[in-house]
């Protein structure tokens, strides 16, 4: 069953147009990874999903379980069961992470219906999060992402991202700015997203987060335009013999 179908999507920014004519779909369960050099348009493909207000979307659609969502808002894209994990997370100074964190999961709960629970169950819930993250419990005290390091940063995005519970989870560079060890603490994550339920798009232009992700296709763009599909193999290919053997 596709979760995400993306047909034939032009979009532009101001009067620069960045993407032509964008096909492919994602099943359910599925993890696919988006990669290419940089200024291929992968971040503006994330955006563009999500509902990012900078991007017009010329032509073409974008159906997300069965919905059309093509002019949706964000709110109502992520109530339906997508998340976008930013690439450059914002640094947001007077919004501390605590009660954003439980506004933004009793909206998303209320939204779809289901239960939101009372800030004590929140609380034990993020702790565990938190625990498999291995950052400090004092971080919720802590303002978004400020003063955060590009690592931290990285984690509050997944940390988002699972209290989110998506359907459909974006990861825009989800690997940079992340050292060795942060590598394997947010691969572990991300692997726990890895289940029947829940479809992987990940935007990456290294391999090595795609160890943890281990995706089933592989997608490639260059100058706004998917120019190869395969399967994991081609992560490979690509990492040895570099972007510049697609041109
Ligand atoms: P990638 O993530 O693959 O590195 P991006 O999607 O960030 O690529 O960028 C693709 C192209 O679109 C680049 O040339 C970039 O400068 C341009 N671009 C992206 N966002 C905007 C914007 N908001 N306004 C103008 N140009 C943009
Ligand atoms: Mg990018």
């Amino acid at each position: 069953m596709n979760i995400l179908e993306v047909k034939n999507l032009n979009v532009a920014a101001g009067d620069k147009n960045i993407l032509y004519d964008i096909s492919f779909s994602v099943t359910l369960g599925e993890s696919v990874a988006i990669m290419g050099p940089n200024g291929s348009g992968k971040s503006t493909l994330a955006n563009v999903l999500m509902g990012h207000p900078d991007y017009q979307i010329l032509s073409g659609q974008i159906i997300f379980r069965g919905q059309d969502i093509t002019f949706a808002k964000p709110e109502e894209r992520a109530a339906a069961g997508l998340f976008l994990a930013f690439q450059e997370p914002r640094e947001i100074a007077g919004l501390e992470l605590f009660p954003f964190l439980f506004d933004a999961y009793k909206s998303l709960r209320l939204a779809r219906g289901q239960e939101a629970g009372d800030i004590f169950s929140f609380k034990v819930k993020l702790d565990d999060e938190l625990h498999d993250l291995q950052v400090k419990n004092d971080w919720s005290s802590r303002h978004l992402n400020q003063d955060f390091s590009g690592g931290e940063k990285k984690k509050a995005e997944l940390l988002q991202l699972a209290l989110a519970a998506p359907t459909l989870a974006i990861m825009d560079e989800i690997d940079s700015g992340l050292d060795v060890d942060a590598l394997t603490i947010a691969g572990q994550a991300i692997s726990r997203f890895k289940t029947p339920q829940t479809s992987i798009l990940a935007v990456t232009h290294y391999q090595r987060v795609l160890q943890y992700i281990k995706p089933d296709r592989v997608i490639v763009m260059s100058g706004g335009r998917i120019v190869k599909n395969g399967g994991a193999e081609l992560a490979a290919q690509l990492e040895q013999e570099g972007f510049s053997s697609l041109e």
